[in-house]
């Protein structure tokens, strides 16, 4: 195969649900290429099928038909056990819902992975330190995710993701439940990590977001679209 810079290439994937005696294509004959440190922007309405393409990318779903190359590794031939490490080493997770452990700091929050990954202690508080600084977040170390502002939690978020540098970022509305002031300081975050070379897949409802991205691919019914916000 000629070199690429691609990352992420998926070829003719379709993934299908059963409804009843329908099938339903959630992902419908979709082919994509993203670029090492691109920002691509994915939006559609709901239910079109942003999650599941994305889950997909991010080796939480298997489709039923065609191919998904990330970093050289075909998802479609690892085992299940490869594919857990691949999730959670090479991915980072950001959703709307944070998904932080309430009775932990945030430095504890951002630590997660690196424990899952069995970091020792030492270590693992240098890199949760280091990435909540990178968020902005170095004062709050301490304080419990309970204690903290969407937009605070938001980037722990973040930095948790971050905390096993990942060269792909998913990030499912990261500014969803945000006001505009904090949802741009996230999106100036995304946009740092692209600039570093780390791969980020933006889903957002956002058009004025989606239109800060290197490229906007659109979602309906399951097939894509490339094109302006
Ligand atoms: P979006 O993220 O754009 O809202 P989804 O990827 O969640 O869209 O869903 C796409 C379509 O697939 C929807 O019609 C949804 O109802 C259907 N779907 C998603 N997940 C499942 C599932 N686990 N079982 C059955 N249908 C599903």
């Amino acid at each position: 195969m000629p070199p690429t810079d691609h990352v992420i290439e998926l070829r003719n994937v379709s993934k299908y649900y059963r409804n009843g005696r329908e099938q339903l294509a959630a992902v419908d004959n979709v082919s994509l290429s993203v670029r090492r440190g691109e920002l691509l922007a994915i939006v559609g309405p709901s239910g079109s099928g942003k999650t599941t393409l994305t889950h997909i990318i991010g080796g939480l779903i298997k489709p039923n038909q065609g191919s998904v190359v990330v970093n050289g590794k075909k998802l479609n031939e690892q085992s299940d056990r490869k594919l857990a490490r691949y999730r959670n080493r090479e991915v980072g997770f950001v959703f709307q819902s944070f998904s932080l452990l309430p009775q932990y700091t945030a430095l504890e929050n951002v630590a997660v992975p690196l424990v899952l990954a069995r970091i020792r202690p030492r270590k693992r508080k240098a890199l949760a330190t280091h990435y909540l600084g990178l968020v902005g977040l170095e004062q709050q170390a301490s304080q419990r995710a309970t204690a903290l502002s969407g937009g605070q939690r938001q980037r722990v978020a973040i930095a948790r993701a971050l905390a096993l540098q990942p060269q792909l970022i998913i990030a499912d509305e990261p500014t969803g439940s945000l006001d505009s002031a904090r949802g741009n300081e996230i999106m100036r975050i995304l946009e740092q990590l692209s600039k570093q070379g780390i791969t980020v897949l933006l889903v957002t409802h956002d058009l004025d977001l989606a239109a800060r991205a290197d490229r906007i691919v659109h979602i309906r019914d399951g097939q894509l679209a490339e094109g302006p916000a």
